[in-house]
């Protein structure tokens, strides 16, 4: 580290610098990501020392962060839910399956997730002594319920359904897997990272929510398409008791336990989820995720034109292409246009994500490039 302090000029002259080598979003197809809204960028600003860590010295951030939860369980047809705001879907499902692992107390616990399930899972199996148990798909990349029936046992603590898989954008059969959890007296954890701000507005949208009886627990992130800052997630639990076995004694703090993950934590975030949610109304994400779905059947029906087609219809703003040898495709579109795309693990695809900051101009763009690539 320097001796002296360098001034403020020279500082922000060498951030600024190092600002324009990231991306501006522009051509980026393969993030979940995008600018998130001014005011929550404000809200963010205004917030910004606040820390939920210590809740008993923010009553009023901790307020908020109650406020955004009862908004997030009223979009998922949770009218008393309970929860936290975390700093993301790994979080979220960290804290899910420590909870369902905390209740059940059985030895060797295992967790049936889809084969489609976010790395995080991987974490999960890593750090928690939970066997994570991975269910085959069916040709629709949804997780085939046979596959999941066959994997559980009597030590099976829970599912995890996936609405909105990272790779196709696909939801899970939520409402067989909520019956079947029922059946076998399991939790069941939905993880909506990234469709719990997309499926309420979509045209024919999938029960994936607490509406369905089993559903135990949803993770959703504001930080996604909810248009909220950087680390905003949500976890949100039908029974309070999961939050309970979720608690540390916290001694030398204002308030006795805490239930996140993190010991000091961002209420910037908090207040600007607040912020964007209450400003934006179900209205406001509804015109935003009719335009990204715009977006989405614009970049397929211009695929098909060429002769590439999607593995399945997409369900939401997410789209694997099937295109000969994915990955060079990739590296050609990255290194000769600029722009960045994602491959899907299984079959490899070309991913594409249709976030806000897409426009129609730069599918037109892409899609001439993309046609250039495979030679069409
Ligand atoms: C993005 C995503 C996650 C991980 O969320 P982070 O906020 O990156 O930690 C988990 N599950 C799904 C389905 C996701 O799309």
């Amino acid at each position: 580290m320097n001796e002296n302090g360098v001034s403020e000029k020279e500082i922000f002259a060498f951030l600024n610098y190092t600002k324009t080598r990231d991306t501006t979003y522009e051509r980026v197809l393969s993030a979940m990501c995008t600018h998130p809204h001014k005011i929550a960028v404000e809200a963010h600003m205004q917030f910004i020392e606040a820390n939920l860590g210590d809740f008993g010295l923010f009553p009023g951030t901790h307020d908020l962060e109650k406020e955004v939860i009862r908004m997030m369980g009223d979009l998922m047809n949770g009218p008393s839910v309970h929860g936290y705001v975390t700093t993301g879907g790994t979080e979220s499902n960290i804290q899910a399956l420590r909870a369902m692992r905390n209740i059940s107390n059985i030895r060797h616990p295992n967790v049936v997730v889809p084969e489609s399930a976010h790395f995080s899972f991987d974490k999960i199996a890593d750090m928690l002594e939970i066997k994570i148990r991975k269910a085959a798909l069916n040709p629709e990349f949804k997780v085939d319920m046979n596959s999941v029936r066959s994997l559980v046992d009597e030590h099976t603590i829970g599912l995890v359904g996936i609405a909105g898989s990272t790779e196709f954008g696909q939801i899970d059969p939520i409402k067989e897997m909520s019956e079947f959890a029922v059946e076998k007296g399991i939790f069941l954890h939905v993880d909506a990272a990234f469709g719990g701000f997309v499926i309420p507005f979509l045209k024919h949208p999938q029960p994936y929510d607490f509406a369905l009886d089993g559903v135990t627990s949803i993770a959703s992130d504001p930080h996604k398409m909810g248009f909220s800052t950087i680390p905003s997630g949500g976890l949100l639990f039908k029974d309070p008791v999961h939050l309970k076995h979720l608690q540390t004694h916290t001694p030398y703090l204002t308030v006795d336990t805490q239930y996140s993950l993190t010991g000091t934590r961002s209420g910037a975030t908090v207040a600007g989820t607040y912020a964007v949610m209450k400003h934006l109304g179900k209205e406001g994400y509804q015109h935003i995720v009719d335009q990204c779905m715009e977006l989405t059947h614009m970049i397929v029906t211009g695929a098909r034109d060429i002769g590439i087609e999607p593995l399945i219809e997409p369900v939401m703003n997410v789209v694997a292409l099937d295109v000969p040898d994915a990955d060079s495709v990739r590296k050609r579109l990255r290194e000769e246009f600029g722009w960045q795309v994602s491959i899907t693990r299984q079959p490899r695809a070309l991913r594409l994500v249709l976030m806000p900051h897409v426009t129609k101009k730069n599918i037109e763009l892409f899609l001439h490039d993309l046609k250039t690539v495979c030679d069409l």
